[in-house]
C-alpha cells in the first residue's frame, strides 16, 4: 500500500525545516539512484529491492509491486502529489461528481502523456513499457486516479516494464524513465499551474454539474429517461463506442418535448420518457434498438463530444434479456413461471441450465431484488414465450396449463404496485399497445409519438388474454451460500465477457451494461471480497450487495483490493455485482 511518508516536519522552525527538508529530499532521490547503481547488471529479481517510496520533490514515487521477470506483467507504481503542489481549485474536487470529473480529466491527460514515453527506454520483453488506464466514453470513478476531497492530494497509478538486457537488470534505462521522462508526464497532468488545457478542464467540471442537474430534473419531473435534441445515438461500429459520423441527430417529438434549465449550459430541450410503460415500435432498421442501447448506457455519464452527454436514464435501469444456459440458484421466479410439469418448485428454483424464458424470468426477478425501478427490454434478445402469448394460443392451450405468465401480464402491476417502469422495443408484437402508456414510433431514426392512434386501433382488437391478478411480491431475503475462501485467489478477466475465478468460469457476457474490462475486474474483486468475508455462510443477496456497495461508496473502488498493489478498476453498480453473484452461486 502507498505509504505517504514524504518528509513532514510539521512544528519545526520554518527556515530550519526548509534546508533540512531539502537535504533529506536529495538524500531520498539519491537513495533511488544509488540503489539503481547497485543493482545494475544483476539478475532481474534484484529489482525487488526497489520496492518502497521515493521523494521526487514535487511528488512521491511509490514502487508497489515489482515484476518477477521482464516478460511478466509490468511493475505497479504510483505517484502522489501533495495538494499544496497540485493546487487544483478546491471547488473542483470538494463534491463527489466534480471530483470524479476532475479525476477523469487528469487521468486521460496522464495516460496520454505516459503513452508518449512508453518504450522510449528499450530492452527485452516488456522493458520500457509505461502505461496508465485508458478510460472509454464514460466518466466514472476509477482506481487509476484519486484526488483526496479534503487535502487535494493527487494520486496516479500506472505500470512500468522494468528494463532488462536479456534477463539482467538495465538500471540505466529505468533511470531514464523515472528521472528523465516520467517527471514531466506527472507534473503536466497533476499540477494545475502547469496545465495547458485549463479551459477544457473547466468545461468538463461544468458538464458534470449539468449532467448531475439533468439527472435530478429528470427524476423530479417523473421521467424515466431524457434524450436531448441534437444527441448522436448510433456508434461508429460494433467495436467502437465513438459516435457515428453523419448520423441523423436526435429530435424529440413535439408532444414529448420538455425543456430544462441547466446551471451552465442554460436551456436544454429533448424527449422526456415518462415513468410507466413505454413502447418503442417501428420497422426494422429504423433505429429502435439504437435508442434502447443509448438508454442502457445512459445510466452513466459520457464525455463531451460523445453525442450522449445529455442523455440520462434512471440509474437503476437494467437491461433484461434471455440467457439460455445460465445457472439459477434458489430463486423465486413464480411471478412468471409456476406449476412446472415436473413438479419443480418455482418459489425456490434452481437449475444449471435455464431455458430462454426461465433465464429471462430469473434476470427480471434479480433486477427487482437488487432494486431496479426501470426495466429495459428489446424483443430482439428476448424469449418470445416469456414476453407474450397470443389469443389463439391461449384458446388452444388454456392459461391454466401454461406454466409461464408472460411479461405482458406483469408489466402494468409492476408499475402500479412497485413503481417499476418498463421501456420495451417491440417491432412485431402489437399486444403491448394495450398496456403501454406511451408509444414511440421510430421512423428513419426520428421518433414520433403515436400513443393515441395506437391506442385507438388497439381498442378495435381487444386483448383477450386472461388477466392474472396475483400480487407482485419481491423477495428481498433470498439467501445464498458462498463457497469457502481459498488461500489464494487467481482472477483472470476476459474483457467484458466475464472472468475466471480460480478454475470457475463466470460468464457475464449478457450483462450488457458492463462498461469495460476495468469494471469487470472490479466485479470479480467484489466476489473475492465477499467470499473472504462471508465464505461458507448462508446469507442474503441483499446483504452481500449492500455490504460491498457500502465499501465502495465510503472507501472508493480501490478498497476492493485489500493487499498488494491496486489494479485498474472502475466502479461497478449494484446490479452488475448482483448479476455476478447470481450467476456464480450454485
Ligand atoms: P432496429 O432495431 O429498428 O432494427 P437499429 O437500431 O438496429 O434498428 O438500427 C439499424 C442501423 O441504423 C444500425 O446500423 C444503426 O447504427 C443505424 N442507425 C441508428 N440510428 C441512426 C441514426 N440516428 N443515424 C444514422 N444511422 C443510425
Ligand atoms: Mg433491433
Amino acid at each position: 500500500m502507498l505509504t505517504n511518508d514524504v518528509i513532514g516536519g510539521r512544528g519545526i522552525g520554518k527556515k530550519y525545516e526548509n534546508s533540512e527538508k531539502r537535504k533529506k529530499r536529495e538524500n531520498r532521490m539519491n537513495k533511488l539512484k544509488n540503489e539503481l547503481k547497485r543493482i545494475d547488471h544483476k539478475g532481474y529479481p534484484a529489482y525487488k529491492d526497489l520496492k518502497g517510496s521515493y521523494d521526487f520533490v514535487k511528488y512521491t514515487l511509490n514502487i508497489e509491486h515489482v515484476q518477477g521477470d521482464p516478460f511478466a506483467s509490468p511493475s505497479a507504481l504510483s505517484v502522489r502529489i501533495k495538494g499544496k503542489t497540485a493546487d487544483f481549485p478546491k471547488n473542483y474536487y470538494d463534491v463527489y461528481h466534480r471530483r470524479i470529473a476532475l479525476e477523469d480529466f487528469i487521468l486521460r491527460k496522464f495516460s496520454r502523456e505516459v503513452s508518449k514515453i512508453s518504450f522510449k527506454a528499450k530492452g527485452s520483453g516488456k522493458s520500457g513499457m509505461v502505461s496508465a488506464s485508458q478510460p472509454g466514453q464514460e466518466i466514472m470513478e476509477r482506481s487509476a486516479c484519486h484526488v483526496d476531497e479534503k487535502t487535494g492530494d493527487v494520486l496516479f497509478r500506472f505500470v512500468v516494464g522494468f528494463p532488462a538486457r536479456g534477463r539482467s537488470i538495465d538500471a540505466g534505462e529505468l533511470e531514464k524513465i523515472l528521472f528523465g521522462l516520467l517527471p514531466k508526464a506527472v507534473e503536466d497532468s497533476g499540477i494545475f499551474k502547469l496545465f495547458t488545457d485549463k479551459e477544457k478542464l473547466k468545461e468538463q467540471i461544468e458538464l458534470a454539474d449539468d449532467q448531475k442537474e439533468l439527472r435530478e430534473l429528470t427524476k423530479e419531473n417523473n421521467f424515466a429517461a431524457f434524450v436531448a435534441d441534437g444527441s448522436i445515438l448510433p456508434r461508429e461500429s460494433g467495436v467502437s463506442e465513438k459516435p457515428m459520423k453523419n448520423a441523423v441527430l436526435f429530435k424529440s417529438p413535439e408532444s414529448m418535448s420538455v425543456t430544462f434549465e441547466l446551471p451552465h449550459k442554460g436551456k436544454i430541450t429533448g424527449m422526456g420518457i415518462k415513468k410507466g410503460i413505454t413502447l418503442i415500435v417501428g420497422g426494422g432498421y429504423h433505429g429502435k434498438s439504437t435508442l434502447l442501447q443509448t438508454l442502457e448506457k445512459a445510466v452513466y455519464s459520457h464525455i463531451a463530444g460523445d453525442g450522449r452527454e445529455y442523455v440520462v436514464t434512471d440509474e437503476t435501469g437494467v437491461k433484461l434479456r434471455a440467457e439460455d444456459g445460465r445457472s439459477v440458484a434458489n430463486e423465486d421466479i413464480s411471478l412468471f413461471i409456476r406449476n412446472l410439469p415436473n413438479g419443480k418448485d418455482t418459489e425456490k428454483f434452481s437449475t444449471l441450465d435455464a431455458s430462454g424464458s426461465t433465464s429471462q424470468a430469473a434476470n427480471t426477478v434479480e433486477a427487482l431484488e437488487a432494486g431496479s425501478k426501470l426495466l429495459l427490454i428489446d424483443e430482439d434478445t428476448s424469449a418470445t414465450n416469456f414476453m407474450i402469448r397470443d389469443e389463439l394460443m391461449e384458446r388452444v392451450i388454456s392459461a391454466d396449463d401454461e406454466p409461464i405468465v408472460p411479461f405482458i401480464k406483469r408489466t402494468v402491476p409492476l408499475y402500479r404496485e412497485k413503481g417499476v417502469s418498463t421501456i420495451l422495443v417491440a417491432g412485431s408484437c402489437g399486444a403491448f399497445f394495450h398496456v403501454a402508456d406511451t408509444v414511440i414510433q421510430m421512423e428513419k431514426y426520428v421518433p414520433k409519438e403515436i400513443t393515441e392512434r395506437a391506442k385507438k386501433m388497439a381498442a378495435e382488437y381487444p386483448l383477450k388474454i386472461k388477466a392474472d391478478d396475483t400480487k407482485i411480491k419481491i423477495d428481498e431475503n433470498r439467501r445464498v451460500k458462498l463457497p469457502k475462501a481459498d488461500d489464494r485467489t487467481k482472477i483472470k478477466v476476459m474483457g467484458t465477457d466475464g472472468f475466471l475465478y480460480n478454475k470457475t468460469n463466470v460468464d457475464l457476457r449478457y450483462l450488457e451494461q458492463i462498461t469495460d474490462a476495468e469494471q469487470m475486474l472490479a466485479i470479480s474483486k467484489t466476489l473475492e471480497y465477499l467470499i473472504r468475508k462471508y465464505g461458507g455462510k448462508e446469507i442474503s443477496i441483499k446483504t452481500l450487495i449492500d455490504d460491498v456497495q457500502n465499501l465502495i461508496e465510503t472507501k472508493g473502488v480501490s478498497a476492493l483490493t485489500s493487499r498488494g498493489s491496486v489494479p485498474n478498476m472502475s466502479k461497478p453498480r449494484r446490479f452488475e455485482v448482483a448479476g455476478c453473484l447470481n450467476r456464480f452461486v450454485k
